[in-house]
């Protein structure tokens, strides 16, 4: 069963102050492609964990921050070595926990060393400023310091490269962490736990606290010494986050939800947009933030591009993600997969012609993707995250009306266009009020070392991945010195 041995008893802990530690209550966790095959059995703890957790973390910070940034550049680099050395067993886990196909979780788990390797470059690159003063004498020096204990709340649909992309340029810059991960999902963070130990991260510098949400989540959230939250997941629990926050004067940052448009305009290269759209609406069972759940369509091509995107969604192949030729694995839980079928529903009541999208005959989570054909920008289907393998097609007259219909959303994450025009790409690229705009590209798949985020709904606060990730872990300190 590889290395990690997941198949076995014994119980996953909790990790504070170096140690590992119980939780109140123990969690099972099981392969949504086959319900009955069990991954671990996992702390669920409480108040006091996370109270634990906290201290634990105020005590470690300030050496952690004093020390050089050789040091913790080296701890960083061995964490991302020992991931990328484990990242097809890491990739296998990933699979059986989270659903994922190989091939994709596999790419994860190799994102997540390659960001632990940016970052323990990054980790040498926090510089000041020194800036003439207007007064005779004066100098001033601008400098970003650590912020002291932040607490991560992560999903479950990257449970391994998000994770690392907070937890990385966290103590790049000098912070000490507790990380709360999924439910859904405590192995890959787990996992993450074990190499940052082996990759002799000093006691109390990283803790991880498994358990609920509304318990362990709001409890890191509320709690006075945490200085910052780094959230991602749904914008309902977002906005909780936000307002806990602002009650206890916390920096936050936050990355929330999506209903990402593809637009597809007359002169697009018929390939790419089905390429494009297949990828972004259904690669990861549907299950990213920036999936381009709506079509926005041309009516020159519309007729053309659904039948061939039907022909080629037809062609996927659903099944175990583990096995080689797995397009696509299952619905991460019986719940989400509910949620999805209930928007499916909804779609078809909305007057939709549905295409696919019901559960299959498999043991797990299967969910056939769906096109919801003949849909309009005002129906709920096409307005609320569904997070599933479920795209709406809106068909338009021109590129006005497609700009228009893109934009017409509360969400703002990623978006994109397939057009060989360079007007249109160009004018589309200027005006989508997306944080990531593709051209002939699909709204999902970015790189790690760029600025990954959204605005309105989708959003709050700095940007994460990549050098700006680091503005969020340090706050700004002018010094001024008359000499
Ligand atoms: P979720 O909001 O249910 O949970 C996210 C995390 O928040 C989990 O660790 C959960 O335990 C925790 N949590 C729940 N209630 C809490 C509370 N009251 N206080 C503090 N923490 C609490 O989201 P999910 O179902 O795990 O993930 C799916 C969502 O994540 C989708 O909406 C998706 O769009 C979003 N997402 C966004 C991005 C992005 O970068 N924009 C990336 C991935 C996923």
């Amino acid at each position: 069963m590889g290395k990690l041995g997941w198949t076995m008893s014994g119980i996953r802990k909790n990790y504070i102050y170096g140690r590992w530690v119980e939780g109140d209550a123990v969690t099972e966790n099981r392969n949504p492609a086959r319900p009955q095959e069990l991954i671990g059995y996992f702390a669920s703890s409480g108040v006091a964990h996370v109270e634990a957790a906290v201290a634990a973390a105020r005590a470690a910070q300030p050496a952690w921050a004093a020390a050089t940034p050789q040091q913790r550049s080296d701890v960083l680099a061995r964490a991302g070595a020992k991931l990328l050395e484990r990242a097809d067993e890491i990739g296998r886990l990933l699979a059986r926990e989270e659903g994922k196909a190989l091939p994709e979780a596999i790419g994860e788990a190799t994102r997540a060393a390659q960001i632990f390797s940016f970052f323990a470059g990054e980790a040498l690159r926090v510089s000041g400023q020194k800036i003439a003063s207007v007064r005779p004498g004066v100098e001033i020096e601008v400098t970003r310091e650590p912020l002291g204990v932040v607490g991560l709340i992560t999903p479950w649909n990257f449970p391994i490269a998000i994770p690392a992309w907070k937890v990385a340029p966290a103590l790049a810059a000098g912070n000490a962490v507790v990380l709360k991960p999924a439910e859904l999902t405590p192995a890959c963070a787990h996992v993450l736990t074990e190499i940052l130990h082996e990759a002799g991260i000093p006691a109390g510098v990283f803790n991880l606290v498994m358990g609920q949400g509304s318990l362990v989540g709001q409890a890191l959230t509320d709690h006075p010494d945490v200085a910052a939250i780094s959230f991602t997941g749904s914008e309902a629990v977002g906005r909780s986050i936000a307002m806990a926050c602002a009650r206890t004067m916390k920096k936050v940052q936050l990355e929330m939800g999506g209903k990402n448009p593809l637009v597809v305009l007359d002169d697009a290269d018929i390939e790419t947009a089905v390429r494009c759209a297949l990828n972004g609406a259904f690669f990861s069972t549907g299950q990213r933030c920036t999936a381009s759940s709506r079509l926005i369509v041309q009516k020159g091509i519309h007729d053309k591009f659904v039948e061939a995107l039907d022909a080629a969604r037809l062609a996927l192949r659903l099944g175990d993600p583990l096995q080689a030729d797995t397009d696509i694995g299952p619905v991460v839980s019986e719940n989400q997969l509910s949620g999805n079928l209930d928007y499916v529903a909804l779609a078809a009541a909305e007057g939709c012609e549905v295409r696919g999208g019901g559960r299959l005959n498999h043991e797990g989570f299967f969910q056939a993707p769906a096109l919801f054909v003949g849909a309009t920008n005002a129906m709920r289907s096409s307005r609320e995250e569904i997070f599933g393998p479920c795209a709406s097609v809106i068909a338009v007259c021109d590129f006005d009306e497609a700009l228009a219909v893109a934009n017409d959303t509360r969400f703002g994450l990623s978006s994109g266009i397939v057009t060989q025009s360079l007007k249109y790409a160009t004018a589309f690229r200027q005006k989508s009020q997306a944080g990531m705009v593709m051209t002939n590209l699909p709204t999902a798949g970015v790189d790690y070392h760029v600025p990954f985020g959204g605005r309105k709904a989708s959003s709050l606060g700095s940007r994460e991945q990549g050098p700006m990730a680091m503005e969020f872990y340090t706050g700004v300190k002018t010094a001024y010195e008359f000499a």
